[in-house]
C-alpha cells in the first residue's frame, strides 16, 4: 500500500516540545500549584458542604466569581496537558513513560473532582440566593448554565467525606475494572488462517476481517471471535459485574431513581423525550429489517447470519489517496461554508491529524481539544476507503465544533453526548452525499449505500438492542451479581427484539458485551441512545440546511456554539424542532428509509 506510505502522524510540538521539556514539566507544576491555590481558596470563603451561613448576595458574587476565574484557567490547563499525553498514550502504547504520566495525571484529576464536589455541595446551601447574583454583569451571570446546573445537580451528593472517598476508590474501583477490560481486550490473540497462513493474530484484527471481501473468511472470523471471547468471559463478567455493581451502589446512595437518570442527566434530556427517541426507532425497524433481508438475498442467504452485518457490496472506490481525501473534503467543506473549508484546510496543513495505522497505535478515532493553542488534533486509522474518508470528514466535524467554541470558557462548553455528534454527523453527511450524487455506476452506488446504511444500522437498530441490555442488566444487577450465561442470554434477547427477521436467529452474537468499552464505563452509562440522539439530530439539521440554504448557517454556529450553554430541547426549539415530539424524529429517519429504497431498488 504504498499511498497509505505518506499518511500523516499530528504534530503537537507547538504545544510542549516534548514530554521530557521543561515547558511541560512547568506545565505540570503549575498545575499542581493552581489546584493548591483553589483549595487554600476554597478554605479561606468556607467553600464545604457545611459552609455558608449567613451571606449578603453581593459576598456570595464575590466568591463565586472568584471560583469561576481561577476553575476556567485550570480546566484550560488540565485538559492541554491532557491532550498532549493522550497524544503519545494513542499512539504509542508501548512509551512507559507516558503511561505513567497518564496515572499521575488521573490523580491529579481526582482532586479537582474533590474540589468541584465540594463547590456543588457548599451552593446547593445557597438555595433561593443564587438567582440574584445571575442578574448583574460578571463572571457568575456569564456562567449561569453552568450554575444553575451544578444547583440542580448537587441534590444528588453524597456527604462531602463519602464523595471524597468514592472518588479516590474509583481508581482501584471501578476505574480498576475498565482497565482490566481494556487490557483483556488489547492482549488477546487469535490463531487464524488468513491467505493461507495460519498466524496468531490479535483479536481486533480478527474484528476487522468482519469486513473482509471473502465470505469463507468472515465466517470464520466470527467462530473464531466466539471462541475467544469464551476463554476470556469470566474475568469479563467480573469486570461488567464489578463496574455496574459499583454504578448502583453509588446512583442509590446518590438518591438517583436509578442508574439511567444519571445518565439522562447527563444527556440533559428528559425521560419522556427518551421514550419517544426509542419508540420512534423502533417504529422503523421493519424498514432496516427491510434492509437486511435484501442484503441477505443479495448475498444468498435466507436470513442474514450476524457475520453477514459487515459485509462489503457492490463495488466502491477504496483507494484515496490521502492528497485525494484532503481535496475532496476541502471541496465539499467550501459548498458548505468558507469557514468550514478553511478550519479544514488548516487542520491538513498543520499537522492536526495522524492518520497512519502502526503498531502500538489504538484502533477508531477520535478528535480532541488543544485549548491553550485553540486548535484540535485527530486521530484516525486511514486505510484509503470510503469509510475511512467519512471518518476523517466526522473527526473534522468535531474539530469545527470545537472552533464555534473557541471564544468560550471550558465551563461554558460542557457540551453533553447527546450534542456532541452534531457537527460530525453534518460533515459527515455533506462528503456522504457528494460521494453518492458523484458516483457513475449501479455498482458504485450500491457500494456506497451499503457503507452508509451499515452505520445507520448499527446507530438506530444495534444501539437499540445495546440499550435494551444495559437497562436489564442493571436491573438485575441491583438484586445479585450475573453469571456470564446470564449476561449472554440478555445480549441474545435484547438482539432478537431489535433486529427481529433481519437477521438469522440462529446466529447472532451473545458476547457483544464483552468488547463494547462503553459498557465499562462507571461514569458514563448508557453511553450508546445519545449516539442515535446524535445521529439524528444531525441529519434533521442538515435537512433543514438543505431546505433553507446558506441563511442557516450563522444560526447554526451559534448553535454549535452554544452547546455548553442550553439544553438540547431548548436549542433545538431555536429551529422550531420539538424533540419531545415523534415527528422530528421520524423525519429524520425518513431520510435514512429513502436511502434503504434506494438500496433495495438496486
Ligand atoms: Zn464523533
Amino acid at each position: 500500500m504504498s499511498k497509505v506510505d505518506s499518511l500523516p502522524r499530528w504534530d503537537l510540538s507547538n504545544v510542549y516540545p516534548s514530554l521530557e521539556s521543561d515547558q511541560f514539566r512547568m506545565a505540570i507544576e503549575s498545575l499542581k500549584r493552581q489546584i493548591g491555590e483553589l483549595e487554600d481558596y476554597c478554605v479561606q470563603n468556607s467553600i464545604g458542604q457545611s459552609g455558608i451561613g449567613l451571606l449578603e448576595s453581593s459576598r456570595l458574587k464575590e466568591i463565586v466569581d472568584g471560583y469561576i476565574t481561577r476553575m476556567n484557567p485550570l480546566l484550560r490547563l488540565f485538559s492541554t496537558v491532557n491532550a498532549f499525553i493522550t497524544s503519545f498514550v494513542t499512539t504509542d502504547s508501548y512509551n512507559a513513560s507516558a503511561k505513567h504520566l497518564e496515572s499521575e495525571l488521573e490523580m491529579i484529576e481526582v482532586q479537582i473532582k474533590k474540589i468541584d464536589v465540594r463547590f456543588q455541595g457548599w451552593l446547593r446551601n445557597t438555595g433561593s440566593l443564587l438567582p440574584n447574583i445571575l442578574i448583574s454583569p460578571g463572571p457568575s451571570k456569564e456562567h449561569s448554565f453552568y450554575l444553575k446546573e451544578t444547583l440542580e445537580q448537587s441534590r444528588y451528593l453524597m456527604s462531602e467525606p463519602e464523595e471524597s472517598l468514592a472518588a479516590e476508590l474509583e481508581l482501584s474501583g471501578g476505574n480498576a475494572w475498565s482497565k482490566l477490560q481494556g487490557t483483556i481486550c488489547s492482549q488477546l490473540s487469535v490463531d487464524f488462517e488468513l491467505n493461507g497462513k495460519r498466524e496468531n493474530l490479535p483479536i481486533t484484527a480478527i474484528l476487522n476481517l468482519s469486513h473482509h471481501a471473502d465470505p469463507d473468511v468472515r465466517h470464520r472470523a466470527y467462530a473464531a471471535e466466539l471462541s475467544a471471547w469464551k476463554t476470556v468471559r469470566e474475568p469479563l463478567a467480573a469486570a461488567l459485574n464489578g463496574v455496574k455493581g459499583d454504578v448502583v451502589t453509588l446512583s442509590r446512595r446518590r438518591g438517583r431513581s436509578d442508574p439511567l437518570h444519571t445518565s439522562l442527566d447527563q444527556a440533559r434530556i428528559d425521560r419522556e423525550t427518551l421514550t419517544t427517541l426509542i419508540s420512534t426507532m423502533q417504529d422503523s425497524f421493519p424498514s432496516f429489517r427491510r434492509y437486511l433481508r435484501a442484503k441477505a438475498k443479495r448475498l444468498g442467504y435466507n436470513a442474514l447470519p450476524w457475520w453477514e452485518l459487515f459485509a462489503p457490496v457492490g463495488r466502491a472506490h477504496n483507494d484515496y489517496s490521502w492528497i485525494e481525501t484532503r481535496e475532496f473534503i476541502v471541496e465539499q467543506f467550501a459548498s458548505f461554508s468558507d469557514r468550514l473549508a478553511r478550519l479544514a484546510e488548516r487542520s491538513f496543513q498543520q499537522k492536526w491529524i495522524d492518520a497512519e495505522p502502526r503498531d502500538g497505535k489504538r484502533g477508531g478515532a477520535f478528535c480532541m481539544e488543544v485549548p491553550a493553542v485553540q486548535e484540535s488534533r485527530i486521530l484516525c486509522n486511514f486505510d484509503g476507503s470510503l469509510d475511512s474518508v467519512s471518518t476523517v470528514a466526522h473527526e473534522l466535524g468535531h474539530a469545527y465544533h470545537n472552533e464555534c467554541q473557541v471564544h468560550k470558557t471550558i465551563l461554558q462548553t460542557q457540551t453533553p453526548m447527546t450534542l456532541a455528534e452534531t457537527a460530525s454527523i453534518f460533515c459527515e453527511t455533506i462528503v456522504s452525499d457528494a460521494v453518492l450524487a458523484k458516483a457513475s455506476s449501479k455498482e458504485e452506488r450500491l457500494a456506497i449505500l451499503e457503507t452508509s446504511l451499515m452505520s445507520s444500522t448499527q446507530v438506530i437498530v444495534d444501539i437499540t438492542s445495546r440499550f435494551m441490555f444495559e437497562k436489564e442488566v442493571f436491573e438485575k444487577r441491583e438484586r445479585s451479581e450475573l453469571s456470564a450465561d446470564e449476561f449472554c442470554e440478555i445480549m441474545i434477547r435484547s438482539q432478537k427484539n431489535a433486529y427481529g427477521d433481519g437477521l438469522d436467529e440462529t446466529y447472532l452474537h451473545e458476547y457483544m458485551w464483552t468488547w463494547k468499552p462503553h459498557y465499562y464505563s462507571t461514569t458514563l452509562s448508557f453511553y450508546n441512545f445519545p449516539y442515535a440522539f446524535g445521529l439524528l439530530f444531525g441529519l434533521g439539521l442538515y435537512a433543514i440546511y438543505k431546505k433553507q440554504g446558506a441563511s442557516f448557517i450563522a444560526d447554526y454556529e451559534s448553535l454549535l456554539a452554544s452547546t455548553g450553554e442550553e439544553t438540547p430541547a431548548e436549542l433545538a426549539s431555536r429551529f422550531a424542532i420539538d424533540i419531545k415530539t415523534p415527528d422530528f424524529w421520524r423525519e429524520s429517519l425518513k431520510l435514512i428509509e429513502e436511502r434503504i429504497d434506494q438500496y433495495v431498488a438496486l
